[in-house]
């Protein structure tokens, strides 16, 4: 073999092994290719639940990791709530501080990942040996939208070992991408929330809660299970604004709305019906139940002082409240025309009082 010869040979061993290495990357740039269109197509969701069940079912396979963890940051509150995750014995409740997980606080401060190949010698570790993480490699990466940090994305050991940087190019993508989901996902929930929220109040609008007391009053009635509805009006609401200013009128209305949030219980439907009339939805509540909390109600609204620039007043509240009865009440309008009656005899006798409906009013 001359020189020549065996030069064209050096240079064809090269060029095939420069194939190999190429074909190799190629396969596994299809197969992240792959992998990734897969994941789009499971998490192009609007519902953030649906979302949440797609990164349980596909992302560890996807990430070639074992656990993981995805927390939404309240960037207002400087907390972190726990919103899907694959480790084992994990309660699905856990909102933490931002600032007592020092990985994370690091990750949202800074805005870019954090790569523990060995968690153990990392200044994170307290201590603390984790049983879940056995290859002790740890990734936090912040979901980001536009420097904005949605969120953090925790990974957990890897199934065969070390990271690559090629693993990590599409890691990152791949976390893009979820950002972008998950922003879409809560943009979408902020909306609809919006559509069924009064302004001022925050409470479910009216419309709302036509909604909410026709389907309980169809499940009260499915199960024979106990549902009332009390009315509320503010006393002489005119004059309140008369003499201080809608402004002031406004933050009375806020006033009552934070005292409804504060005795609702989470079945519990608390409502502006409209101006300065609210309405509380109670299922599996009695009357005399009910009248107990219109009564809650109605005595914190009178004893809170309102300050204004033209003196301080009180308000008080008028309230009626209604029962389902299931053989005479037949539509969601008879609880409403019951409870509304109960709150006119309310006010004709004298208002700041809560009055009993009962069955005879719908005659
Ligand atoms: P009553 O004791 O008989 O209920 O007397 P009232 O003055 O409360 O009743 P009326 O229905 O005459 O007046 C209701 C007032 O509520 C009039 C309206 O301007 C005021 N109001 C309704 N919605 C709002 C609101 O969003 N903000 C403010 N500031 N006032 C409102
Ligand atoms: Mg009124
Ligand atoms: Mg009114």
């Amino acid at each position: 073999m001359n020189s020549t010869e065996s030069e064209r040979n050096e240079e064809t061993r090269l060029v095939k092994d420069l194939l190999v290495k190429q074909n190799r990357l190629l396969g596994r740039t299809l197969i992240h290719m792959d992998h990734f269109l897969f994941l789009h197509k499971s998490i192009s969701r609007l519902n953030l639940d649906d979302i949440r069940q797609a990164l349980i079912d596909k992302l560890p396979d996807i990430l070639s990791i074992k656990y993981f963890s995805l927390f939404l940051f309240d960037k207002s509150k400087r907390l972190l709530t726990l919103s899907c995750h694959n480790h084992p014995g994990w309660t699905q409740e856990v909102q933490i501080p931002m600032a007592a997980s020092h990985v994370m606080n690091d990750a949202i401060l800074q805005g870019r990942y954090i790569l523990e190949p060995d968690f153990k010698k990392s200044k994170y570790f307290k201590g603390k040996s984790n049983p879940l993480f056995k290859n002790n490699f740890f990734l936090c990466l912040p979901l980001m939208i536009e420097n904005e940090v949605l969120g953090i994305l925790n990974l957990n050991e890897t199934r065969k070992g070390g990271f690559s940087v090629n693993d990590l190019d599409f890691v990152l993508n791949v976390t893009e991408f979820v950002s972008l989901s998950l922003s879409n996902a809560l943009l979408y929930r902020k909306t609809e929330l919006l559509s069924v929220t009064d302004g001022l109040t925050s409470l479910v609008n009216h419309q709302q809660m036509q909604q909410v007391l026709k389907s309980e009053f169809e499940r009260s009635r499915r199960y024979t299970q106990e549902l009332s509805l009390v009315m509320m009006d503010m006393d002489h609401f005119k004059r309140v604004n008369d003499t201080y200013g809608h402004q002031v009128g406004d933050e009375v209305l806020i006033a009552l709305g934070e005292v409804i949030t504060s005795v609702c219980r989470s079945n519990d439907t608390g409502a502006r019906y409209g101006g300065e009339e609210f309405c509380l939805i109670l299922p599996q509540t009695s009357l005399e139940n009910a009248r107990n909390i219109a009564e809650r109600i109605r005595e914190q609204m009178h004893e809170r002082v309102f300050q204004t620039d033209r003196g301080e007043f009180q308000i008080t509240l008028s309230c009626g409240v209604a029962q389902l009865d299931l053989e005479r009440m037949t539509q969601p309008a008879d609880l409403v025309h019951v409870a509304d009656r109960a709150l006119y005899r309310a006010k004709e006798g004298g208002r700041d009082r809560t009055v009993l409906g009962g069955v005879d009013d719908l005659s």
